[in-house]
């Protein structure tokens, strides 16, 4: 198969698996709350429904070249994330959520079901992901993130190791984090697009960095080699947005 076989059937097992099941089925012939709602009442209007936002990719799809290829990016942003939004907004119309905003949605998103898991999951994680990557990455990080590091895994080379065997050892798709947990740093890792912000997550903290181990995120570049993508990743590492969020 070659690069645009490829890229041809991603693209359909992807649009495909975002139109499957019988929630999005449904949410799709729900009527919005404007279409329904007649004359504005104050006293009896229901909260308006949570609606989970794309963020703005803070770069060019060609910007972590060569680490990530642009249309590794395009896609990824534009069909595997933007679908994510789509079905999880689809899945929070149709079951009613009444949450009053995503964290809290994310942390109690066992009370629903795996279709809203799963997407929820997936705008969360990538809306973390891009933000947390960037050009011109220094490689490693120094001032607090580095002393925190230091402090719970011995050093930065320790920490690095630890963090890749985490994303190499996930099988199938999943993700990578570090988090602050109890004071310390601690490496783990989840499957699908589970969160440490989950409460069905065991993997539990405050996510600081993140590593998209899914196929989708490396497979037109680097196919079955997730060490090389991986490896490469390490250059992308914003750790500018990394201390943001230590503390
Ligand atoms: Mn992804």
């Amino acid at each position: 198969m070659d690069r645009k076989q490829f890229l041809s059937r991603s693209l359909q097992a992807g649009v495909g698996a975002f139109v499957a099941g019988p929630i999005l089925a449904s949410a799709a012939s729900c009527n919005s709350p404007e279409e329904s709602s007649a004359a504005p009442d104050a006293a009896s209007s229901p909260t308006p429904p949570l609606v989970l936002a794309q963020v703005a990719l803070p770069y060019a799809y060609n910007a972590l070249e060569p680490s990530i290829d642009a249309q590794t990016m395009e896609i990824h942003y534009t069909k595997h994330h933007a679908g994510y939004v789509k079905n999880a907004n689809a899945a929070i119309a149709a079951e009613n959520i009444t949450v009053a905003n995503e964290t809290e949605l994310v942390a109690s998103v066992g009370k629903y079901s795996t279709g809203l898991r799963n997407n929820v999951g997936g705008v969360w994680n990538h809306n973390f992901f891009w933000q947390v990557m960037g050009p011109g990455g220094k490689g490693r990080p120094e001032g607090k993130v580095l002393d925190a590091i230091n402090a719970s895994f011995g050093d930065f080379e320790k920490f690095q190791a630890a963090f890749t065997e985490a994303g190499m050892k996930r099988f199938g798709s999943g993700w990578a984090w570090l988090v602050e947990h109890e004071g310390k740093l601690t490496i783990g890792s989840t499957a699908n697009q589970d969160n440490p912000l989950m409460d069905v997550s065991d993997f539990k903290g405050k996510p600081l960095l993140a590593l998209d181990v899914w196929e989708h995120a490396y497979y037109l570049k680097y196919q079955n080699k997730r060490n090389e993508y991986v490896a490469n990743w390490w250059n992308v590492v914003n750790w500018d947005e990394v201390a943001k969020r230590i503390g």
